[in-house]
């Protein structure tokens, strides 16, 4: 059974008054950093919404026919919308908007919501945000829709300004932490959440021994590249087959940490905790204008890869750079 994560049990009550006085819009536009538990609270919410004995906290019962039949994933009033399979570049194609407009304009079957999620909002094609945008537009009653983003800049101004935005931060660590500790299995706690970037779902998707043994290997490459003590361009291949993504996200959390250590004494935030004493070593040794260079480098490379430019190259271009700057001072 689903529960209210700790974190989040402000913005759930905020949302069950708007429930209760009848001030809930036709969209909600759920956004935060990515593993702070936006869809968890989204699909929570939808339960409440539709359960019949919601308790006083307007939790779901769990054990009502509505509760079943959303557990099951057939509840008629139910509409989980996310990236088409068969989209090759991921995104959620116009004929699935198409389709929700249709199945919208009916009246919800069984109670006085009829439910649309939304997920990751930011992968809606063009032409499927434009159909969205009339949708949202002409809103059929007694639907709610919820878009769920990581990256609500990059939706359509005019969906944003037609939803209720409701922001997800990220928890203090004295929340996250123990609900944490509770979970993980392989790591520690407090290092991978830090990794996560203070994001809990994230740290716990992170607490996998092959994982971290990946992190491990990468960051060794970083730092052998860095000290001028390995081939650039074996490392970018060898880089170019592993998940890009978390590439990324790992290779900015390395440059901003060294930008941290180099700005103050003790940075709170850092990244990667565990290898404070590495990362400093480091960071005495390189410039920090360059350093910055090298991070503007790696956002847009980050966006050439998600446009499909040619990752090896583009890899080989930024580990050779990486090298270049960092080696020989
Ligand atoms: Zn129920």
């Amino acid at each position: 059974m689903m529960t209210l994560l700790p974190w989040q049990n402000t913005i759930w009550s905020r949302l069950q008054q708007m429930r209760d006085s009848g001030r809930l819009p036709h969209a909600l536009l759920f956004s935060g950093p990515q593993g702070v538990g936006k869809e968890l609270f989204a699909q929570l919410f939808a339960k409440s919404l539709l359960c019949q004995e919601p308790d006083s906290s307007g939790l779901p019962c769990g054990h009502c026919q509505p509760c079943h039949l959303l557990a099951s994933g057939v509840h008629p009033d139910f509409t989980n919308i996310a990236p088409d399979v068969e989209s090759k570049s991921g995104e959620i194609l116009v004929d699935t908007i198409r389709g929700l407009a249709f199945s919208t304009t009916l009246t919800s079957t069984a109670g006085s919501h009829r439910i649309v999620l939304l997920r990751p909002a930011e992968r809606m094609s063009n032409s499927a945000a434009n159909a969205f945008l009339k949708t949202l537009e002409e809103p059929p009653l007694g639907t709610l829709m919820i878009l769920i983003s990581d990256r609500p800049s990059r939706l359509l101004p005019t969906i944003r300004s037609r939803c209720q935005l409701i922001g997800f931060a990220t928890p203090p660590a004295e929340q996250a932490l123990p609900w944490l500790e509770a979970q993980v299995n392989h790591g520690d706690p407090a290092m991978l959440l830090a990794l996560a970037g203070g994001a809990p779902l994230r740290a716990l998707e992170l607490d996998d021994s092959a994982l971290l043994e990946q992190r491990d290997s990468l960051l060794t490459a970083f730092i052998a590249l860095a000290e001028g003590r390995t081939d650039p361009v074996k490392v970018a291949a060898d880089w170019a087959k592993q998940d890009l993504n978390m590439l990324f996200e790992w290779w900015s959390g390395w440059l901003i940490d060294l930008l941290q250590l180099q700005a103050v004494e003790q940075p709170v935030t850092l990244f990667n905790k565990d290898r404070r004493e590495t990362f400093k070593q480091l960071a005495e040794r390189l410039d920090s204008g360059e350093l910055q260079r090298n991070l503007q480098r790696l956002y847009r490379a980050r966006q050439d890869v998600e446009a499909n430019l040619n990752s090896q190259l583009l890899l080989e271009s930024l580990t050779i750079d990486w090298m270049g700057r960092a080696a020989n001072r």
